[in-house]
This record gives structure tokens, sequence and C-alpha cells, in this order.
């Protein structure tokens, strides 16, 4: 049996953790948050609202899947707001993620990728023409409606790792 867990240690996660998929929940007000376009990707990205389906449909896509993975990187912060760890931390999140949903679709090629923030594979998306890499993008956690601290709490899998220290948070389905 494939150790994934290791695998995602080998492909740049600092922690990974089984994810019970049955305890997922939407939330409308997660969703709601893209609409305000704070990241400057709704309606700019296939992978985010409105592009990527209603919530209905999100939650029908992740309700396929028996299994799944939370993975985060963690970051240490030299000082109470540092922007340079921020984008150190979300950038090894980025490239952990692609490695990992590499590895991972060799043996499960229709997984669910889900990422922090807007997909990240191409520097510019190709929104609203056709997706260059369909097989390969991917939708943020947020995209989907998953709270992203509630999601750890049910799953045991601290959000929160301690003063100083800033986490960005995935997961895969499969
Ligand atoms: S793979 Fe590229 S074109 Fe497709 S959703 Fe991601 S960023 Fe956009």
């Amino acid at each position: 049996m494939t150790d994934w867990l290791s695998i995602a240690k080998e492909c740049g996660f600092d922690e990974a953790a089984p994810l019970d998929v049955s305890k997922l929940q939407t939330e409308a007000w997660v969703r709601d948050t893209c609409a305000e376009d704070k990241c400057h990707a709704y309606d700019h990205n296939w992978t985010c609202p409105p592009a990527c389906g209603t919530l209905e449909e999100c939650e029908a896509r992740m309700r396929q899947y028996e299994n799944g993975f939370i993975l985060q990187t963690v970051g240490k912060l030299e000082k109470a707001i540092d922007v340079k760890a921020y984008a150190e931390t979300g950038q090894r999140l980025k490239d952990a993620l692609l490695a990992f949903s590499e590895r991972i679709r060799e043996e499960y090629p229709d997984c669910l990728v889900l990422g922090a923030g807007a997909c990240l594979v191409c520097a510019e998306c190709a929104y609203p023409e056709p997706c260059r890499f369909p097989d390969k993008a991917m939708s943020s956690m947020e995209a989907y409606g998953l709270f992203v601290s509630r999601v750890c709490k049910d799953n045991d899998v601290p959000y929160y790792h301690g003063p100083g220290t800033i986490a960005y948070t995935a997961c895969v389905l499969y």
C-alpha cells in the first residue's frame, strides 16, 4: 500500500494527515467571501467561482470521494507581520502541492486537489479562454465552501501551530 503521508513529506509538506471525507461540510458564507474578490481571482480563474460551479456542484463533486489527506506547510515569522514568510510559506505549499498532485494522480487520476487561493499552475490563468491544463488545475478549499480551520479541527490537525507561525493548508480527496 502506498505510503502517501511519507510521500507528502518528501514533496515538501511539513504536516500530512488523513482526512475524514464524511466530516467535510460546505458553508455558504465561506463561498460568499470569494465574491468579495479580495484575492482578485473571482470571475478571473477557471478554478474559482463562478467558473468552478455552484456550491452544490462542488459539494456533489467532493461527495464522490471516500478518502483524503490534509496537507500543510508551516512557516516561522520573524516579526508580527512578516510578508516575506507568508510568501515563502505560500510558495512552499504551491510547490509541494504540485509535486504531490503529480504523484498521486499517477495512481488516482481523478483525485480532487484543493489548495489555498486560486489555481497557480499558470502564471496567469487563461480564463475566459480554455484552461491550458485541465488535468492539473486546482481549486481552493474556500472555493468549495470549506472553512479551513474547521476542516482541521474536525480532523484533529492543528490550524494554528503556535506564536510566530503561519500555516497554509490544502487537501486532496481520492
Ligand atoms: S491550469 Fe492555468 S488556465 Fe487552467 S485554471 Fe489553472 S491557471 Fe487557469
